[in-house]
């Protein structure tokens, strides 16, 4: 893909509205860039699986995997005053929602913009500026003035999804993308990107891309995607939170322009070791840039996928920084070193090198 097409479409991906489990634009985006490369079969939750052009159905199966989701909110119910009291759709912690701008997609359709409610300093005490209040007592303000005007007018009520209000922006000089949800969306892209590079292309593999749906609630989509696939393989790309903003040196592991974070461990997963270090072979040969980690936090989509079947799985992380907040930053070159990686490892698969990552001699 050329580079000004992969700039578009991250940017198109950040900027689609899809917090978990109300993420149709987001698979609209993916069905209609991917409609050149394969076939795409949409299932009731929105997960989205395309069949590379190819596929003969007598080599291994590869799953490569991205998933749709963003974290956001959602509509709990009105208040009395119009407010809006909501709850969270994956993780978010609280001093990072106050005061957000953010857009509600109503019951028509359309999109509203608001911000969550804060009390202006000059009426707070002195213990309340010193509090983080709690997700159950914000509100977000779409500047109604009562529950009728907020329900009717505004056409907010019970189950309508959030998320943050953010346009992105590509710092050219300094290749670096400004954001909302990279957390899954260079992931998005990625296997966007994939398809498009290696189509035509002959392969010692079959090829199925999966955007999966829900990750953020609990790898939901992901469970559903692994057992329609049956792979034999899968390779993961997330974007995942960087540690180089507060990490020292010798521990950080996910650097912003560090290039793929390889996932050795997380608290769901432990990644294939024998496919980890081909991965990690195939890198040092490419002469990219990458790190391992070992997290103590944190799970993702390689544990769904990878367990179903008990299949070699990795993640090829793409390092974000302030994941699961409405601002991120992401760079290009982690973006394109990471689907040089991945593109580079699928024409390099075949029987036999899969086969080997199974084995205990
Ligand atoms: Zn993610």
């Amino acid at each position: 893909m050329q580079e000004a097409e992969q700039i578009q479409l991250i940017q198109n991906f950040s900027n689609a509205f899809g917090p978990s489990g109300y993420e149709q634009p987001v698979v609209r985006l993916y069905r209609d860039a991917v409609a050149p490369y394969g076939t795409t079969t949409i299932d009731g939750m929105f997960n989205a699986l395309t069949a590379r052009n190819g596929n003969t159905g007598k080599r291994p199966v590869v799953q490569l995997d991205a998933h749709a989701d963003e974290v956001g909110l959602l509509v709990q119910a009105v208040r009395p005053s119009g407010l809006i009291k909501f709850v969270t759709l994956g993780g978010w912690v609280p001093t990072n929602v106050p005061a957000m701008s953010v857009t509600i997609r109503n019951k028509r359709g359309e999109y509203v913009q608001g911000v969550v409610a804060t009390k202006p300093p000059h009426f707070m005490t002195a213990a309340e500026r010193n509090t983080v209040p709690q997700i159950a007592e914000m509100s977000i303000d779409v500047g109604s003035t009562s529950r009728e005007e907020t329900i009717n007018d505004f056409g907010i009520d019970t189950g309508c999804p959030i998320v943050p209000t953010v346009a992105c922006q590509f710092d050219a000089k300094h290749g670096v993308f400004f954001g909302k949800a990279f957390d899954d969306r260079i992931g998005c892209a990625a296997l966007v990107d994939t398809l498009a590079t290696l189509d035509g292309e002959a392969l010692g593999v079959d090829v199925v891309a999966g955007l999966s749906t829900q990750e953020e609630v609990g790898l939901r989509g992901a469970y559903v995607t692994a057992r329609k696939v049956e792979a034999d393989l899968a390779i993961v790309f997330e974007g995942c939170p960087a540690d180089d903003t507060f990490e020292p040196d010798w521990l950080s592991q996910t650097r912003m322009k560090g290039g793929p974070m390889l996932r050795d461990m997380d608290t769901t997963y432990i990644a294939n070791p024998q496919f980890q270090q081909f991965a990690a072979d195939l890198a040092d040969e490419l002469h990219l840039p990458y790190t391992r980690a070992v997290r103590t936090g944190g799970g993702q989509n390689g544990a769904a996928i990878g367990y179903w079947k008990g299949i070699p799985t990795i993640v090829v992380g793409i390092p974000v920084r302030y994941e699961h907040t409405a601002f991120n930053y992401t760079a290009l070159s982690d973006f394109q070193a990471s689907t040089q990686l991945v593109q580079t490892l699928l024409r390099r698969l075949d029987a036999a090198t899969i086969a080997s990552f199974s084995s205990v001699d």
